[in-house]
């Protein structure tokens, strides 16, 4: 099919449309999500999770459960899941092979896991939950009348060998889409695929890291030149803060790729941080809706917005851990901070956030760990700190960002956020280093009234 316009042909537009485990979770998410792709003719590639809950699951045999009566319950709960999906289906027969010999394989490699845990291992068996779910995903796509194809997308997804966390090879994964995937977009059918998984170069499995499947269908979408990448998740879109923090939280209808992204890095959790990445590189629109209710519209991702307003969205990342260095010599000395980042590159610390006086300097550390927890600096890291300064290091904080545009230059922004915050005592403000963004800490315990009260004064 394709479009005649003066002439000229031109390709039919091209979307690349991600669900995740909510919209998969089961026979009926998927028939919801299948209809979305069915209605858009452009929809040819569509990426999905595995269903709600299974990675979470896989995660935990990976880890190697030793009682194999816990054991058997992990595989009893996976085997629940796919089965219902599977029993619903008007012809399960054509898929219910390849359904058990995935489960097959995930019981041999939970009992290898109890031996042998590897981060190899746990990237292979994690990466079942979405081998299965793309079985069923294009098997309700085919029950409904579409022509759908399941792809297995590690043979294009590829990535260095850091399982748990592998780096993407954007040349290699254009090379591999150009020739098996585009010779498929020729025709009349939809490619189902899996988020999340790639292979390194001896063919290994490997991952992205959790909630990689957005980053997936973003790369997959520079590789194919798509015009638009959907994500469909379970809120329609982006919010002026979470909704479950403040209920009055508005819609945004539209949002640039800056303000997007400052909002990803800053803890919104609807956009896995890197997805907008290689969406900015090759500046392709990102839908965020909910598969729940499409009908409900939800925000677009754009390089430009039309009047983009001062104050955008507040956002609330927990678990923070600042550490504050002090030092008389760094008065007026040269190399100190050199020496600081020289021990913590050392061991291999990333810092986020960064403020400094005269004598002193305080930095957040970046959250690597995807358990979620307080990142910790390393006792031998303190002492080879101590030998230079003072060390002192708090938890129990956390950061609020307020987005927006021109921050700086909006006479009275910072009068405006911080007499808000009177009872409160913010600290490490750091505003200016982005113009879209002035972001500070506060304890833990008072983060989610400092967002509301933020939020009533500034957005409402
Ligand atoms: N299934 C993976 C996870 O739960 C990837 C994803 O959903 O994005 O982390
Ligand atoms: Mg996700």
């Amino acid at each position: 099919m394709s479009f005649v316009d003066n002439n000229f042909t031109v390709p039919p537009p091209l979307t690349v449309a991600k669900f995740g485990g909510t919209s998969v979770a089961d026979h009926a998410a998927m028939s919801r999500s299948a209809s979305i792709i069915k209605e858009n003719p452009s929809a040819k590639v569509v990426l999905i999770s595995a269903c709600s809950g299974v990675t979470n699951l896989l995660v935990e045999l990976a880890n190697g459960i030793a009682d194999s009566e816990q054991r058997s319950q992990r595989l009893q709960q996976l085997q629940t899941i796919h089965q219902n999906i599977l029993s619903q289906l008007s012809n399960p027969e054509t898929v219910s092979g390849d359904i058990q010999r995935l489960l097959n394989d995930v019981a041999a490699l939970a009992t290898q896991a109890v031996h042998n845990p590897s981060a190899q291992l746990t990237d292979q068996l994690v990466s079942h939950g979405e081998l299965l779910s793309t079985y069923l995903f294009a098997q309700i796509l085919n029950e409904m009348g579409a022509r759908a194809l399941r792809f297995d997308i590690r043979s294009v997804m590829k990535t260095d060998s850091q399982f748990g966390k592998a780096i993407p090879d954007t040349d290699a994964i254009r090379q591999q889409a150009e020739s098996q995937l585009n010779p498929l977009l020729t025709n009349d059918q939809i490619i189902v695929s899996q988020g999340f998984i790639g292979s390194a170069d001896n063919g290994t499995t490997t991952t992205l890291g959790r909630g990689g499947s957005d980053y997936s269908a973003a790369l997959i979408a520079e590789a194919i030149q798509a015009d638009n990448l959907e994500i469909w998740t379970d809120v329609p879109g982006m919010y002026s803060t979470d909704p479950r923090l403040a209920a009055t939280a508005q819609p945004i209808k539209e949002i640039s790729f800056c303000e997007a992204s400052e909002m990803a890095n800053f803890g919104a959790k609807i956009l896995h941080p890197s997805t907008l990445v290689p969406a900015i590189r090759q500046q392709i629109p990102v839908f965020i809706g909910s598969s729940k209710a499409p009908e409900q519209g939800g925000t677009w991702i754009r390089e430009h917005v039309e009047q983009p307003p001062k104050f955008r969205a507040l956002a609330l990342r927990c678990n923070q851990t600042m550490v504050t260095l002090t030092s008389l010599n760094m008065f007026h000395a040269y190399g100190f901070l050199a020496e600081v980042f020289r021990i913590l590159a050392k061991y291999k610390i990333s810092i986020d956030l960064i403020t400094t006086s005269e004598v002193s300097v305080s930095l957040t550390l970046d959250q690597t760990d995807t358990g979620g927890g307080a990142p910790t600096l390393p006792v031998a890291a303190i002492e080879e700190l101590n030998q230079l300064c003072r060390v002192d290091v708090e938890q129990d904080l956390c950061l609020v960002a307020l987005i927006g545009n021109k921050l700086g230059e909006a006479p009275g922004a910072a009068t405006q956020v911080f007499g808000t915050l009177e009872q409160y005592s913010p600290r490490m403000i750091c505003f200016g280093a982005s113009t879209h963004n002035l972001c500070f800490l506060v304890k833990t315990n008072e983060s989610r009234e400092a967002v509301k009260t933020l939020h009533h004064a500034l957005f409402e």
